[in-house]
């Protein structure tokens, strides 16, 4: 399985376009050692030719464009053969109303994230100019599902909550955001997507357990990151990302891990891991765990 990462930040990206950070300022005037990232998104794909995308960032046609293997091969194609949405944050799924130019689309999703998306929402109007322009496949938790025939999917519930602009619409479901495994039938190795995680869960914990390559919840470090900033005062949890760091962090809590490859992803701008140099980088690396890029690839 070829896993190629597209975007690796959380929502508003890195630098983000009205935040002026340490971070965001040092990496725009390069006074920093850091590099810029887009919004998160990852292609996987077993043969090289059928891709599939995990997440729709808003910055999809960037990403697409930015890797050769998901050009059109013809004057109306794409190798996107399907996009898993995790959960319904816009800069999850917003990169779907990007795909607009009257392309059949598969998607994945839960039957929440589904809802959230396309009820109510004139704008998905833009995706249903034709019988079938959109085609959802349900994920349903707990079962593994071929995506095609080399490669399954099963969700995974993990603790987190509706997306903003559905909080008080939609009371918290468990479907609302999950992680996925992602197993390549030949080979029968595992990739364990977990790129928004409000807190370890033993359903959480079990899933990665037994994985050959681990993409995990890299939004904050600390719990209190945007309030000492002086960044509103919202907490790590309430936003429904564990912290990874200190004794009750999400990397103490996930110990060690049987997976080769384990990758932080989704990080937030204000995250101090984005400093190559910084000594919570070193405190990661040290764990076995590497911070997603834009643009990095693991062959599994
Ligand atoms: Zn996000
Ligand atoms: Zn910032």
């Amino acid at each position: 399985m070829r896993i190629r990462v597209l975007g690796s930040a959380a929502g508003g990206g890195f630098p983000q376009w009205n935040c002026g950070c340490p971070n965001c300022r040092g990496v725009r005037t390069e006074t920093i050692k850091a590099t810029a990232r887009t919004q998160e998104s990852v292609a996987i794909s077993a043969d090289g030719e059928r891709w599939f995308l995990l997440n729709a960032s808003p910055e999809i046609r960037q990403q697409l464009e930015s890797f050769p293997p998901l050009h059109p091969k013809r004057p109306r194609h794409s190798p996107v053969e399907a996009i898993v949405l995790t959960n319904g944050d816009l800069d999850h799924c917003l990169g779907l109303l990007s795909l607009r130019e009257s392309h059949p689309l598969t998607v994945y999703a839960t039957e929440r994230v589904r809802r959230g998306f396309s009820e109510a929402n004139v704008l998905y109007r833009t995706l249903e100019r034709f019988a079938d322009q959109v085609t959802w496949r349900t994920l349903k938790i707990g079962s593994e599902d071929a995506l095609t025939d080399d490669l399954t999917i099963e969700a995974v519930p993990v603790p987190g909550k509706p997306p903003i602009h559905l909080e008080g619409r939609f009371a918290p479901d468990p479907e609302d955001n999950v992680g996925v495994r992602v197993r390549e039938i030949r080979t029968g190795k595992i990739l364990a997507y977990f790129s928004s995680v409000g807190g370890v869960s033993p359903a959480v914990q079990r899933a990665v357990t037994d994985a050959d390559c681990v993409f995990f919840d890299g939004t904050f470090w600390s719990e209190d990151e945007l309030p000492k900033l002086g960044l509103g005062d919202k907490r790590a949890r309430d936003m429904a990302h564990a912290p990874l760091g200190g004794v009750e962090g999400s990397l103490a809590t996930l110990g060690a891990l049987r997976a080769r490859r384990r990758i932080l992803i989704h990080l937030n701008n204000t995250n101090p891991l984005l400093r190559d140099d910084s000594p919570e980088r070193a405190d990661v690396a040290a764990r076995g765990w590497d911070v997603a890029y834009d643009g990095l690839e693991v062959m599994l």
